[in-house]
């Protein structure tokens, strides 16, 4: 019988599982286990509408069997099975490719990643080193027998079995100096182990254990009769069966959350929320939620699937169910069991299911609730939560025209200009001097820099906190909310707008500097003319500045696309050509502003058109836009040096 070879990338991780000095070998059983549970899973609810299964609920069960003296481990399930193909497919390469890659990245980390991709089944040869596995699948009348030694390859061929489903038996290694693998062929330990990992299991885990008992005492027994033992072995149920999310949040230690969640979802840090919650008003369910703690390496990206485990009475319907999270709660993992929901619905039959979407409803509301009273009790915590998912939270507010804005917004947060952290909306608003008429924020890439920007510095001058915003979808966030809610000082329910610290009208100069500025432009119109004549359609207008005290320059935009946005689309397929209308502010008290002037009164021309162009491309490198010709700004300022 000829020997085949693994594919090459489960050769590797394989080599990888065997020579690995993975501390935590016990968590084979975990995931050979839960395949078990998987396949009876599937029998199962194959059973609900096929009666020629033949098997009821509570037929169905796993079977450890232990032969100490041969070292060998037997797990027998009478599940869905494995036809050959099935065999060659599923246990002879990795379903998941991104395995490998991830385990490489990350080799330095003793990391829980075995049973993270789906490489659960080769997790057993960290303990044994032959594994056979003999199946049977339903529907077929033949049986396979699958064996390996491990890296080497593996063999097939045909076997006898006379009920549906899976046996594996794995040969148990020698005690080594380092590694104690005696502990997997002794009684006690395995009963821990499973206790441990599977006690939520719903099918019963069975093994006969070895007990002993006193033998009834003889009748004729004299005075001087010792009692005498004998060993007889029991069948018994090691697992609990009651699934961890029906149980009550009392009842459930956080590392038993913390183990459920790693070993389900496939994560390697604890999560940094569990949420339990039961039947809310018209939706009956169960629902057992974590926020993880750090964002899955593939979260924003098009592979990443967002969805609830969902199961109807106990029964696995579906693994990953969009519908039942918004997008903006998309990286939210857990599991929801519903009795209200039919074992036989369809996946098209599901989307229009009003049970399901008030399951939704009440889950998305839940979710807010729970994020919240983290972000007011343990502040660090959702820190780390929105280094991770902030982004996905600012993009659902955006969303939608800003659909979901009014549920999202008090769970954003913005760094602040003034306090050198994050903060919320909330925290701004209450902070605010009464006369502050906006929340500004500035947007652009670095936080120093845009500090420094002319505007941003007469904000903060005025005693006003300012938003550094610095990521793209920051400004249309906030520009979709438009306001947030603030109380006038008569206590009245108002709202305070954001304002861009480069637009137009920042609301902080006064009636009389608005009008000596107005006054200012009118006076300079025939050299704003000119200058706008030099300038072409880079600028759209040209006036004197309110808000300039130290710079000569700078660039503000009118109406409702501010320069960062411009920069953010122009990165967008498709929306390249859109453009902000620029507004070059000059400050007429500026040593500049006169240079410009005796300019144009002594008639020239060239020398105006030079110092406008010098002039905006300094305001265009403020802004961190593009200069427009940067060889040409260059030799223009070198010839002012000559
Ligand atoms: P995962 O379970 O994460 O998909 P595994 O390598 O553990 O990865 O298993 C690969 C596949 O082999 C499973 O998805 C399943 O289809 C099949 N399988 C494993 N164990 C069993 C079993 N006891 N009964 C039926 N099928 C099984």
């Amino acid at each position: 019988m000829a020997m085949k070879e693994f594919k090459a990338e489960s050769k590797k991780l394989m080599d990888m599982m065997i020579n690995s000095i993975y501390t935590n070998k016990e968590i084979f059983l975990r995931e050979l286990i839960s395949n078990a549970s998987d396949a009876i899973d599937k029998l199962y609810y194959t059973s609900l509408t096929d009666t020629s299964v033949g098997l009821n609920k509570d037929d169905f069960r796993i079977l450890l069997t232990l032969d100490k003296e041969n070292r060998l481990l037997t797990l027998s399930d009478n599940g869905i099975g494995m036809s050959r193909e099935d065999l060659e497919e599923n246990l002879g390469t990795i379903a998941h490719s991104g395995s490998l890659n991830f385990k490489k990245e990350n080799q330095d980390e003793n990391i829980d990643i075995i049973g993270q991709f789906g490489v659960g089944f080769y997790s057993s040869f960290m303990v044994a080193d032959e594994v056979t596995v003999i199946s049977r699948a339903y529907g077929s009348s033949e049986a396979w027998k699958w064996s390996s030694h491990g890296v080497d390859g593996y063999t097939i061929e045909p076997a006898d079995k006379d009920d549906v489903g899976t046996d594996i038996y794995l040969h148990i290694k020698p005690n080594t100096e380092t590694d104690n693998y005696d502990q997997f062929v002794e009684e006690y330990s395995l009963v821990a182990i499973v206790k441990k990992y599977s006690d939520y299991v719903r099918y019963p885990i069975n093994m006969f254990r070895q007990k002993s008992r006193m033998k009834a005492k003889p009748e004729d027994a004299g005075e001087d009769y010792t009692p005498e033992y004998e060993s007889y072995t029991e069948l018994e149920t090691l697992n609990s069966m009651v699934p961890i999310w029906k149980k009550a949040k009392s009842e459930v230690t956080e590392e038993e959350y913390a183990e459920f969640y790693k070993s389900k979802f496939y994560d390697y840090t604890d999560p940094a929320r569990v949420i339990v919650s039961r039947t809310e008003g018209s939706a009956n369910y169960n629902a057992l939620l974590f926020v993880p703690a750090r964002q899955p390496y593939d979260y924003y990206t098009k592979e990443y699937e967002k969805g609830l485990a969902l199961y109807a009475s106990g029964v696995l319907i579906m693994e990953k169910c969009a519908d039942l999270l918004p997008d903006h709660f998309g990286f939210m993992k857990g599991i929801v069991d519903s009795q209200d929901l039919s074992l036989n619905i369809s996946r098209e039959m599901l989307q229009q299911d009003h049970q399901l979407k008030r399951i939704r409803t009440a889950l998305e509301k839940k979710i807010k609730n729970e994020l919240l009273a983290m972000l007011r009790t343990d502040r660090e915590k959702y820190e780390g939560f929105w280094n991770a998912f902030g982004r996905q939270l600012k993009f659902g507010a955006y969303s939608e025209y800003g659909m979901h804005a009014e549920l999202l917004r008090d769970l954003l947060l913005f760094y602040s200009a003034k306090q050198q952290k994050l903060v919320t909306l909330e925290e701004y608003v209450e902070a605010m001097p009464a006369e502050q008429k906006c929340i500004y924020f500035a947007a652009g890439e670095n936080t120093d820099r845009l500090a420094k920007l002319p505007a941003a510095q007469l904000v903060l001058d005025k005693g006003y906190d300012l938003l550094l915003l610095t990521e793209d979808v920051d400004e249309f966030c906030l520009q979709v909310m438009n306001s947030y809610p603030r109380k006038d000082a008569e206590g009245k329910d108002g709202t305070v707008e954001f304002k861009n610290v480069n637009s137009g009208d920042l609301g902080l100069e006064s009636d009389e500097e608005k009008k000596a500025a107005e006054e200012a432009t009118a006076e300079n119109q025939s050299l704003f003319d000119a200058m706008k004549l030099a300038l072409g359609d880079a600028v759209a207008a040209i006036k004197v500045s309110t808000r300039l005290k130290d710079h000569p320059v700078c660039l503000s935009a009118e109406g409702p696309l501010s320069i960062e946005m411009e920069k953010v689309l122009a990165s967008q397929p498709g929306a390249e050509g859109v453009k902000s209308r620029k507004v070059l502010e000059l400050n007429a008290a500026h040593p500049v502003f006169e240079a410009l002037k005796a300019a144009q009164s002594a008639g020239d021309e060239e020398k105006l058109a030079s110092y406008s162009r010098i002039l905006l491309a300094q305001a265009q490198l403020i802004e961190g836009l593009p200069v427009d010709d940067p060889v040409a700004y260059a030799q223009a300022v070198c010839s002012l040096m000559k």
